[in-house]
């Protein structure tokens, strides 16, 4: 998968060169390993549970040669990712399944909405989609473009409204409509955190008087670019507002994709999609394993 190729080389090729002539597991080859892993993005704690693992292997003569080392890692890698590996279904007795997005600025939020109901009208559902960043003008109008442009509708009001009721107001206009799933945006400046994150509270009680088990779902997305940072906001978003899921979006620009197995050990959550590309089609359901394979062949 040529998509994932910088982290592959980063992480996958890294891996296997340090096997190259190398006969016996001796200290410095497990030390190599844990270097590779924490220098990888998957995090210092994980990668010293990865080699910590693979010493009690050696030890139990389970693994007996170097050769026996790499299937291990990537068996632990699999390990830690497979539990996350729980794809987003659409209630559509929900009338509407409502999908808050959250993420930072420069994230991919407003692209990820933009494929998400791609990909739920092409399954034949009623879409619309909620402008809930009130706070940035662009944000308006690039959602309410993009509705127009494939024929998705938005319900927006003007900057500077209230984020809580143009989203209250949505899902009032999607039940009337018999709407199936609104994907409702929301605010991604990073300067007033605090703000923002007392913002999406309300949204989140605010939905809640419309409909007690809404949200459905709550998705960070998060760029894997910016590696720990990435980590950094899943911990906050999830602290101030409960996370179901996360997307993890350009994954095809970065060698910084083993942040997704930090963001997995971590935080335990669903990894609904990555980000590999600007097409809709580039934004694929999570798979474990097929992830896996493609960074460490
Ligand atoms: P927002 O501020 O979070 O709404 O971010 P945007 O949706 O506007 O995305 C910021 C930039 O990232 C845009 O140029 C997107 O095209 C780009 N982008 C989003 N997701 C991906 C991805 O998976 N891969 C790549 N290469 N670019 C992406």
């Amino acid at each position: 998968d040529q998509r994932l190729e910088d982290t592959r080389r980063q992480l996958g090729n890294r891996l296997r060169g340090l096997f190259s002539g190398r006969t016996e597991i001796d200290q410095a080859l497990l030390e190599e390993i844990e270097d590779t892993l924490i220098t990888s993005d998957i995090g210092a704690q994980t990668a010293i549970d990865i080699v910590e693992n693979l010493r009690t292997a050696v030890a139990n003569g389970v693994i007996t040669d170097p050769a026996g080392l790499l299937p291990a890692v990537q068996a632990e890698l699999f390990e830690l990712i497979e539990p996350c590996e729980e794809f987003l279904v659409v209630d559509e007795s929900k009338k509407p399944f409502v999908i808050l997005m959250v993420g930072v600025n420069g994230a991919g939020k407003t692209t990820t909405i933009g494929k998400l109901a791609q990909r739920y009208k092409e399954d034949g559902l009623q879409v619309m989609l909620a402008a809930g960043d009130t706070f940035r003008a662009a944000a308006v109008e690039q959602l309410k473009s993009w509705g127009e442009r494939n024929e998705v509708p938005v319900i927006a009001q003007g900057t500077g409204a209230d984020s809580a009721a143009v989203i209250f107001d949505a899902i009032s206009a999607a039940r009337a409509r018999g709407i199936d799933v609104l994907i409702a945006d929301t605010a991604g400046r990073l300067h007033t955190q605090s703000n923002l994150m007392e913002e999406l509270k309300k949204i989140h009680r605010v939905i809640r008087r419309q409909d007690e088990a809404a949200p459905h779902e709550v998705m960070l997305v998060v760029d894997a670019n910016t590696g720990q940072n990435a980590l950094n906001q899943a911990r906050q978003f999830n602290e101030a507002i409960g996370l179901t899921g996360v997307t993890v979006t350009k994954l095809d620009g970065t060698a910084r994709g083993g942040v997704l197995f930090a963001i997995a050990s971590d935080l335990k959550l669903p990894i609904r999609f990555i980000g590999v590309g600007e097409a809709a089609k580039d934004l694929r359901p999570f798979d474990a394993g097929a992830f896996v394979n493609a960074i460490l062949p």
